[in-house]
């Protein structure tokens, strides 16, 4: 990589995780899976939220930027149209998931279009999956993907330092991760409704909050999760606890519970995410 590799903190080597349900205008899921037309809107509205965000970041000092692309098939983004020439990865599979590519020698995270977790009641809620998970609490706190990607920016002692979405889900996210910079984009009205920022709004607020982000970015902490995390997770079936049960790391505590712990936050976060892909046949059957 042309800036500095594992090992070797950069602080302004950025890594910028997009979601989608989160953008301002989505509220369905036609606008942000398959290829249909609304889904090619939802992917424009997107890119420039993604587009805001690394340019705040590039006005905060940030040198270089790595795009991980965590939604659905992960390759929402038109490569050659993102600012910053910022690099991308794409494409699934990838072990890390929602955090594939962040090391050590990052300076700072950022969360771009994020949703809350399945329970709240806005911007199309999931946790990963949404046939699969019913809720997740990390050290007794319910929390939503941004808290679990928080456990591998935990390990790696990376600061995240800015989520933009739904209400919801900034405000999950504040509740775990104390300090993080916050870009509200819509407001709820249910699960599939929601009153949101005309997008040109969206990006300019995204822009301003993301700078301010980066440029502190160096006086921010790591996501205090640890020294040891404890997942506790609730799945819709038990056929999907017994699958989740084969999962290295996964323990049963009941019917449709499950939990993972441990004092090495990235294998707790492997164990999830291996959970989630095995257990998506099953989920999606049901
Ligand atoms: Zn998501």
């Amino acid at each position: 990589m042309p800036y500095g590799g594992p090992g070797e903190r950069q602080l302004m080597k950025i890594f910028l995780s997009s979601d989608m349900e989160g953008t301002a205008g989505i509220v369905d899921w036609e606008q942000c899976t398959g290829d249909g037309l609304p889904a090619v809107a939802g992917r424009r509205l997107l890119l420039a939220e993604v587009n805001a965000a690394i340019e705040g970041a590039l006005a905060g000092g940030a040198r270089e930027i790595v795009v991980n692309d965590s939604h659905s098939a992960m390759r929402n983004l038109p490569p050659q149209e993102l600012a910053g020439q910022a690099s991308y990865i794409s494409g699934s599979h990838k072990p890390l998931y929602m955090m594939q590519g962040l090391d050590d020698s990052f300076g700072a995270v950022l969360f771009v279009s994020y949703h809350g977790s399945i329970g709240a009641p806005a911007g199309l809620s999931h946790t990963y999956s949404p046939r699969a998970v019913a809720e997740v609490r990390l050290n007794g706190v319910v929390t939503g993907e941004a808290g679990l990607n928080a456990l591998a920016a935990a390990h790696y002692g990376v600061p995240v330092v800015l989520i933009t979405g739904d209400r919801c889900a900034c405000e999950e996210t504040a509740a775990l991760l104390p300090g993080i910079h916050t870009a509200v984009v819509k407001e709820p009205v249910s699960r599939l409704a929601a009153h949101s920022l005309h997008p040109t709004r969206a990006c300019a607020l995204i822009r301003e909050v993301a700078e301010k982000a980066v440029a502190t970015a160096g006086q921010a902490a790591p996501p205090p999760l640890g020294p040891r995390a404890t997942l506790e997770v609730s799945v819709r079936t038990s056929d999907i606890a017994e699958a989740a049960s084969w999962v290295r790391g996964v323990t049963r505590s009941g019917s449709r519970g499950l939990v993972i712990e441990g004092s090495d936050l990235l294998a707790v976060y492997r164990s999830f995410c291996s959970m989630i892909l095995l257990t998506r046949t099953i989920a999606e059957a049901v």
